[in-house]
Protein backbone atom coordinates (compact mmCIF):
# COMPACT_ATOMS: atom_id res chain seq x y z
CA UNK A 1 0.00 0.00 0.00
CA UNK A 2 3.54 2.42 0.60
CA UNK A 3 3.44 1.92 -3.23
CA UNK A 4 -0.27 2.86 -3.73
CA UNK A 5 0.49 5.99 -1.78
CA UNK A 6 3.78 6.79 -3.84
CA UNK A 7 2.36 6.02 -6.80
CA UNK A 8 -0.65 8.94 -5.64
CA UNK A 9 2.34 11.38 -5.09
CA UNK A 10 4.03 11.07 -8.20
CA UNK A 11 0.58 11.43 -10.12
CA UNK A 12 -0.50 14.65 -7.71
CA UNK A 13 2.93 16.11 -8.53
CA UNK A 14 3.17 15.31 -12.73
CA UNK A 15 0.00 14.77 -13.90
CA UNK A 16 -2.33 17.49 -15.68
CA UNK A 17 -5.04 18.70 -13.30
CA UNK A 18 -7.99 18.24 -15.72
CA UNK A 19 -10.93 20.17 -14.57
CA UNK A 20 -14.74 19.40 -15.79
CA UNK A 21 -14.15 21.75 -18.51
CA UNK A 22 -11.09 20.04 -19.95
CA UNK A 23 -11.33 18.64 -23.35
CA UNK A 24 -9.01 15.47 -23.76
CA UNK A 25 -9.05 12.50 -27.02
CA UNK A 26 -10.45 9.01 -26.55
CA UNK A 27 -12.76 6.69 -27.51
CA UNK A 28 -13.25 2.66 -26.68
CA UNK A 29 -15.46 0.34 -29.08
CA UNK A 30 -15.41 -2.91 -30.19
CA UNK A 31 -13.25 -1.80 -33.30
CA UNK A 32 -10.02 -1.15 -31.72
CA UNK A 33 -7.48 -3.28 -31.98
CA UNK A 34 -6.76 -3.78 -28.34
CA UNK A 35 -10.66 -4.40 -27.16
CA UNK A 36 -10.53 -6.40 -23.76
CA UNK A 37 -6.69 -6.23 -23.37
CA UNK A 38 -7.13 -3.79 -20.29
CA UNK A 39 -9.25 -6.22 -18.91
CA UNK A 40 -6.86 -8.69 -17.68
CA UNK A 41 -3.94 -8.45 -14.70
CA UNK A 42 -5.05 -5.21 -12.83
CA UNK A 43 -5.82 -3.77 -9.08
CA UNK A 44 -9.54 -2.70 -9.55
CA UNK A 45 -10.63 -1.60 -6.09
CA UNK A 46 -14.31 -2.08 -4.94
CA UNK A 47 -15.99 0.28 -3.24
CA UNK A 48 -19.00 -0.62 -1.06
CA UNK A 49 -21.48 0.87 -3.67
CA UNK A 50 -19.30 -1.25 -6.40
CA UNK A 51 -20.33 -4.29 -4.53
CA UNK A 52 -23.91 -3.35 -4.10
CA UNK A 53 -24.50 -3.04 -7.72
CA UNK A 54 -21.97 -6.66 -8.69
CA UNK A 55 -23.53 -8.40 -6.51
CA UNK A 56 -26.75 -7.76 -7.04
CA UNK A 57 -26.47 -7.78 -11.04
CA UNK A 58 -25.38 -11.23 -10.65
CA UNK A 59 -27.56 -12.46 -7.96
CA UNK A 60 -25.79 -13.00 -5.18
CA UNK A 61 -25.76 -12.49 -1.51
CA UNK A 62 -22.91 -10.07 -0.38
CA UNK A 63 -21.04 -12.76 1.29
CA UNK A 64 -20.77 -14.93 -1.67
CA UNK A 65 -20.07 -11.81 -3.63
CA UNK A 66 -16.76 -11.30 -1.53
CA UNK A 67 -16.06 -15.39 -1.31
CA UNK A 68 -16.09 -16.04 -5.19
CA UNK A 69 -15.02 -12.39 -6.48
CA UNK A 70 -12.66 -10.60 -4.42
CA UNK A 71 -9.41 -10.51 -2.63
CA UNK A 72 -8.93 -8.48 0.99
CA UNK A 73 -5.15 -7.84 0.71
CA UNK A 74 -3.27 -7.66 4.14
CA UNK A 75 -1.15 -4.93 5.15
CA UNK A 76 0.07 -3.60 8.31
CA UNK A 77 0.02 0.11 6.82
CA UNK A 78 -3.78 -0.26 5.69
CA UNK A 79 -5.73 2.14 7.74
CA UNK A 80 -9.07 -0.08 6.84
CA UNK A 81 -9.78 -2.77 5.00
CA UNK A 82 -9.68 -2.85 1.05
CA UNK A 83 -11.58 -4.95 -1.59
CA UNK A 84 -10.21 -6.33 -4.53
CA UNK A 85 -11.91 -7.76 -7.43
CA UNK A 86 -10.40 -11.35 -7.98
CA UNK A 87 -8.52 -12.23 -11.37
CA UNK A 88 -8.89 -15.28 -13.01
CA UNK A 89 -6.11 -18.07 -12.14
CA UNK A 90 -5.13 -18.32 -15.46
CA UNK A 91 -2.06 -17.28 -17.45
CA UNK A 92 -3.46 -13.70 -18.72
CA UNK A 93 -5.38 -13.30 -15.28
CA UNK A 94 -8.45 -12.28 -16.77
CA UNK A 95 -11.06 -10.25 -15.27
CA UNK A 96 -13.89 -13.26 -14.52
CA UNK A 97 -17.02 -11.01 -16.01
CA UNK A 98 -14.93 -10.00 -19.57
CA UNK A 99 -15.74 -11.84 -22.84
CA UNK A 100 -15.77 -11.85 -26.50
CA UNK A 101 -18.61 -9.14 -26.59
CA UNK A 102 -16.88 -7.31 -23.33
CA UNK A 103 -17.39 -6.53 -20.09
CA UNK A 104 -20.74 -8.79 -19.09
CA UNK A 105 -21.39 -6.63 -16.17
CA UNK A 106 -21.16 -3.24 -18.50
CA UNK A 107 -24.33 -1.60 -17.11
CA UNK A 108 -23.17 -2.25 -13.65
CA UNK A 109 -18.87 -2.52 -13.97
CA UNK A 110 -17.03 -1.04 -10.78
CA UNK A 111 -16.25 2.86 -10.39
CA UNK A 112 -12.97 2.20 -11.54
CA UNK A 113 -13.81 0.86 -14.59
CA UNK A 114 -16.16 3.49 -15.90
CA UNK A 115 -13.61 6.21 -15.18
CA UNK A 116 -10.35 4.97 -17.07
CA UNK A 117 -9.25 6.69 -18.90
CA UNK A 118 -9.56 9.36 -16.16
CA UNK A 119 -7.77 9.35 -12.83
CA UNK A 120 -9.59 11.56 -9.96
CA UNK A 121 -7.67 12.42 -7.07
CA UNK A 122 -8.65 14.92 -3.87
CA UNK A 123 -6.39 18.08 -3.70
CA UNK A 124 -5.59 17.89 0.18
CA UNK A 125 -6.09 14.70 2.57
CA UNK A 126 -8.87 14.96 4.65
CA UNK A 127 -11.05 16.48 1.88
CA UNK A 128 -14.43 14.96 1.27
CA UNK A 129 -16.12 17.55 -0.61
CA UNK A 130 -16.99 16.64 -3.93
CA UNK A 131 -16.01 20.26 -5.41
CA UNK A 132 -12.44 19.50 -4.36
CA UNK A 133 -11.43 16.86 -6.73
CA UNK A 134 -9.66 16.87 -9.68
CA UNK A 135 -9.33 14.31 -12.55
CA UNK A 136 -6.15 13.64 -14.98
CA UNK A 137 -5.73 11.60 -17.65
CA UNK A 138 -4.04 8.15 -17.42
CA UNK A 139 -2.35 7.04 -20.58
CA UNK A 140 -1.72 3.04 -20.89
CA UNK A 141 0.76 2.59 -23.42
CA UNK A 142 -1.24 -0.51 -24.67
CA UNK A 143 -4.63 1.47 -24.61
CA UNK A 144 -5.44 2.61 -28.83
CA UNK A 145 -8.40 4.22 -26.99
CA UNK A 146 -6.12 7.80 -26.88
CA UNK A 147 -5.61 7.64 -30.81
CA UNK A 148 -9.14 7.77 -31.82
CA UNK A 149 -10.42 10.32 -33.47
CA UNK A 150 -13.22 12.11 -30.65
CA UNK A 151 -12.79 14.56 -28.33
CA UNK A 152 -14.82 14.82 -25.34
CA UNK A 153 -14.78 16.69 -22.45
CA UNK A 154 -14.17 15.15 -18.82
CA UNK A 155 -17.91 16.77 -17.67
CA UNK A 156 -18.98 14.37 -20.43
CA UNK A 157 -17.19 11.43 -19.80
CA UNK A 158 -18.71 11.13 -16.79
CA UNK A 159 -22.04 11.43 -17.34
CA UNK A 160 -21.86 8.92 -20.37
CA UNK A 161 -20.09 6.82 -18.14
CA UNK A 162 -22.49 7.26 -14.81
CA UNK A 163 -19.62 8.67 -13.16
CA UNK A 164 -22.07 11.03 -10.91
CA UNK A 165 -24.04 8.45 -9.16
CA UNK A 166 -20.65 6.46 -7.76
CA UNK A 167 -19.07 9.62 -6.68
CA UNK A 168 -22.12 10.38 -5.08
CA UNK A 169 -22.03 7.39 -2.88
CA UNK A 170 -18.55 7.46 -2.93
CA UNK A 171 -18.95 10.61 -0.89
CA UNK A 172 -20.38 9.09 2.15
CA UNK A 173 -17.42 6.51 1.94
CA UNK A 174 -14.59 9.14 1.60
CA UNK A 175 -16.56 10.55 5.25
CA UNK A 176 -15.25 7.76 6.40
CA UNK A 177 -11.97 6.64 4.63
CA UNK A 178 -10.90 10.65 4.73
CA UNK A 179 -11.78 11.14 8.68
CA UNK A 180 -9.45 13.50 10.54
CA UNK A 181 -9.16 10.25 12.91
CA UNK A 182 -6.70 8.33 10.32
CA UNK A 183 -5.43 11.64 9.15
CA UNK A 184 -3.75 12.27 13.19
CA UNK A 185 -2.38 8.28 12.75
CA UNK A 186 -4.71 6.60 15.13
CA UNK A 187 -5.49 3.09 14.13
CA UNK A 188 -8.77 0.87 14.25
CA UNK A 189 -8.51 -1.97 16.69
CA UNK A 190 -9.33 -5.32 15.44
CA UNK A 191 -12.97 -5.42 16.65
CA UNK A 192 -13.56 -1.94 14.57
CA UNK A 193 -11.81 -3.27 11.50
CA UNK A 194 -14.34 -6.31 11.40
CA UNK A 195 -17.16 -3.60 12.34
CA UNK A 196 -15.74 -1.61 9.00
CA UNK A 197 -15.44 -4.57 7.09
CA UNK A 198 -19.14 -5.69 7.84
CA UNK A 199 -21.47 -2.10 7.04
CA UNK A 200 -19.04 -1.48 4.29
CA UNK A 201 -18.35 -4.31 2.22
CA UNK A 202 -20.60 -7.34 3.92
CA UNK A 203 -23.88 -5.50 3.74
CA UNK A 204 -26.55 -8.50 3.79
CA UNK A 205 -24.84 -9.60 6.75
CA UNK A 206 -24.69 -6.14 8.36
CA UNK A 207 -28.47 -6.13 7.62
CA UNK A 208 -28.92 -9.73 9.45
CA UNK A 209 -26.98 -8.37 12.24
CA UNK A 210 -29.38 -4.93 12.43
CA UNK A 211 -32.20 -6.69 12.44
CA UNK A 212 -31.04 -10.53 14.21
CA UNK A 213 -29.68 -8.77 17.40
CA UNK A 214 -30.12 -6.35 20.04
CA UNK A 215 -29.26 -3.49 18.01
CA UNK A 216 -32.69 -2.00 17.78
CA UNK A 217 -32.90 -2.17 21.92
CA UNK A 218 -29.66 0.34 22.12
CA UNK A 219 -30.17 2.55 18.88
CA UNK A 220 -33.22 4.59 18.97
CA UNK A 221 -34.24 4.16 15.27
CA UNK A 222 -36.86 5.40 13.58
CA UNK A 223 -39.98 3.16 11.81
CA UNK A 224 -39.17 4.81 8.39
CA UNK A 225 -35.80 4.40 8.67
CA UNK A 226 -36.23 0.38 9.72
CA UNK A 227 -38.79 0.35 6.78
CA UNK A 228 -36.12 1.69 4.33
CA UNK A 229 -32.73 -0.33 5.71
CA UNK A 230 -34.99 -3.38 5.39
CA UNK A 231 -35.31 -3.30 1.92
CA UNK A 232 -33.23 -1.35 0.19
CA UNK A 233 -29.40 -1.57 0.28
CA UNK A 234 -28.47 1.66 -0.13
CA UNK A 235 -30.44 3.40 2.55
CA UNK A 236 -28.85 0.09 4.83
CA UNK A 237 -25.19 1.67 3.62
CA UNK A 238 -26.31 4.97 4.44
CA UNK A 239 -27.04 3.98 7.72
CA UNK A 240 -24.27 1.77 8.13
CA UNK A 241 -21.84 4.65 7.36
CA UNK A 242 -23.81 6.53 10.29
CA UNK A 243 -22.89 3.75 12.79
CA UNK A 244 -19.77 3.36 11.72
CA UNK A 245 -18.86 6.84 12.69
CA UNK A 246 -20.74 6.37 15.82
CA UNK A 247 -18.97 3.16 16.79
CA UNK A 248 -15.54 4.12 15.34
CA UNK A 249 -15.13 7.67 16.11
CA UNK A 250 -17.71 8.38 19.15
CA UNK A 251 -19.53 11.11 16.43
CA UNK A 252 -23.42 11.62 17.38
CA UNK A 253 -24.37 10.21 14.36
CA UNK A 254 -26.85 7.88 15.50
CA UNK A 255 -29.16 8.08 18.92
CA UNK A 256 -28.13 5.70 22.04
CA UNK A 257 -31.55 4.50 23.99
CA UNK A 258 -31.83 5.90 27.64
CA UNK A 259 -31.89 2.34 28.81
CA UNK A 260 -29.12 1.45 26.70
CA UNK A 261 -27.01 4.50 28.02
CA UNK A 262 -28.50 3.61 31.76
CA UNK A 263 -27.63 -0.42 31.43
CA UNK A 264 -23.98 0.44 30.25
CA UNK A 265 -23.26 2.84 32.91
CA UNK A 266 -24.23 0.21 35.47
CA UNK A 267 -21.79 -1.98 33.73
CA UNK A 268 -18.70 0.38 34.19
CA UNK A 269 -19.55 1.53 37.52
CA UNK A 270 -19.69 -1.79 38.37
CA UNK A 271 -16.24 -3.00 36.55
CA UNK A 272 -14.91 0.36 38.55
CA UNK A 273 -16.23 -1.41 42.15
CA UNK A 274 -14.48 -4.20 41.38
CA UNK A 275 -11.33 -2.84 40.48
CA UNK A 276 -11.88 -0.67 43.92
CA UNK A 277 -12.17 -3.55 46.08
CA UNK A 278 -9.06 -5.89 44.00
CA UNK A 279 -7.01 -2.78 44.69
CA UNK A 280 -8.12 -3.18 48.79
CA UNK A 281 -7.37 -5.98 49.13
CA UNK A 282 -3.98 -6.08 47.46
CA UNK A 283 -3.15 -3.29 49.48
CA UNK A 284 -4.49 -5.27 53.03
CA UNK A 285 -2.38 -8.43 51.79
CA UNK A 286 0.78 -6.30 51.32
CA UNK A 287 0.49 -4.35 54.79
CA UNK A 288 -0.30 -7.74 56.84
CA UNK A 289 2.87 -9.29 54.45
CA UNK A 290 5.29 -5.89 56.10
CA UNK A 291 4.20 -7.34 59.69
S1 LIG B 1 -15.52 -5.47 -14.67
FE1 LIG B 1 -15.87 -5.31 -16.87
S2 LIG B 1 -14.82 -3.45 -17.49
FE2 LIG B 1 -14.03 -4.02 -15.46
S3 LIG B 1 -12.21 -5.23 -15.85
FE3 LIG B 1 -13.92 -6.65 -15.66
S4 LIG B 1 -14.67 -6.96 -17.74
FE4 LIG B 1 -13.38 -5.15 -17.76
S1 LIG C 1 -7.10 -0.70 -23.85
FE1 LIG C 1 -8.16 1.30 -23.99
S2 LIG C 1 -9.18 1.33 -25.97
FE2 LIG C 1 -8.49 -0.76 -25.59
S3 LIG C 1 -10.31 -1.73 -24.75
FE3 LIG C 1 -9.13 -0.97 -23.01
S4 LIG C 1 -9.89 1.09 -22.59
FE4 LIG C 1 -10.64 0.47 -24.61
Amino acid sequence: MEEIEKFKEEILKEYERLSLDSEFNFACHPGVACYNQCCADINIFLTPYDIIRLKNALGMTSQEFLSEHTVSPFDKNLKYPVILLKMNEDEKKTCPFVGEKGCGVYENRPWACRMYPLGMASPKEGSAELDDDFYFLLEEGFCKGHKENKTLTVAKWLEDQGINEYNKMGYYFKELTLHKFFQEGENLSPKKIEMFFLACYNLDSFRDFVFKSSFFDKFDVEETTKKAIEKDDIELLKFGYSWLRFALFGEETIKVKKEALEAKQKQLDAKEAMKANAESVAKERRRKGKK
